[in-house]
């Protein structure tokens, strides 16, 4: 059984900004503990769900931008216990771990030294923790290092695209997934470049052809049109069960997939 807690669900400059969601990331509990883009308010989201920083095995950070990285350092802290255990492992981009391209590091020097291994990863790169054999994933975005993951879990292949144009190379990495989590931050008809838009998002969904979709990472546009419209088109479109995730549901992928939202089962 793997469990997925959508720490937050909003992503792009002013959703972040203003919360119109909150931004935590995503945690992946599997035979390790996996915190994926801890954007602002991921600390204090733990808090709200009882999470415990000091068990999480790995933090993930898909690229320098920060509703993907701003909680890293005290997460950090919280992996090493204040600082005092040396364990744990970051992996990130060329540009959160060493800076590239006028971006970052994302992760000061100090707090580089606390885990007990950091690496970046590069399109194609894998590492296991604990069991979960993670890959990194090509993506198209600003920050020209960006990566996403491919996770080879015990209940199947879970993937995370991060924010990326629609292309032919992410397409062919994340085939086959059976699970699939999206960042769609523009709605229908309002492509913008770098990201995906809800029509993008069920062109992508069509050729991957995952079980199930988990739509995050929604911006301003996009919320105030209504997240579960666009995840209706794209299931529409794609006849792939997909799902517009809301802040603190979880996923549950065992034989089947269940999703539990905070407060109520759906
Ligand atoms: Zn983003
Ligand atoms: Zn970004």
């Amino acid at each position: 059984m793997t469990t997925i807690t959508f720490l937050g669900t909003g992503g792009g400059r002013f959703a972040t900004i203003y919360q119109a969601r909150r931004t935590g990331g995503i945690y992946i509990s599997d035979s390790a503990r996996i915190h994926v883009d801890p954007g602002p308010g991921a600390l204090v989201a733990m808090k709200k769900l009882s999470i415990d920083p000091a068990r999480t095995d790995a933090i993930l950070i898909s690229h320098c931008h920060p509703d993907h990285y701003t909680d890293a350092e005290i997460l950090i802290e919280g992996m090493t216990c204040g600082g005092f255990g040396r364990r744990g492992v970051v992996i990130g981009s060329k540009s959160v771990i060493e800076g590239e391209n006028g971006f970052g590091p994302a992760i000061s020097r100090y707090h580089r030294s606390l885990p007990e291994s950091i690496m970046s990863l590069k399109p194609g790169d894998r590492v296991s923790v604990d069991g979960v054999l993670i890959e990194a994933t090509p993506t198209i975005h600003s920050d020209p290092t960006s990566i996403g993951f491919r996770f080879h879990t015990s209940s199947g292949t879970i993937s995370y695209v991060s924010d990326s144009e629609i292309g032919e190379e992410v397409i062919k990495a994340h085939r086959g997934c059976r699970v699939i989590i999206l960042c769609v931050t523009r709605p229908l008809g309002s492509r913008i470049s770098y990201h995906m838009n809800t029509d993008d998002a069920a062109e992508f969904v069509k050729s991957v052809c995952p079980k199930i979709v988990l739509l995050t990472h929604f911006g301003m546009k996009l919320l105030s049109e209504g997240a579960e419209k666009q995840a209706k088109y794209v299931e529409k479109e794609s006849g792939v069960k997909t799902v517009a995730m809301t802040d603190f549901a979880s996923v549950h992928v065992g034989n089947d997939v269940r999703i539990r939202r905070k407060g109520h089962r759906n």
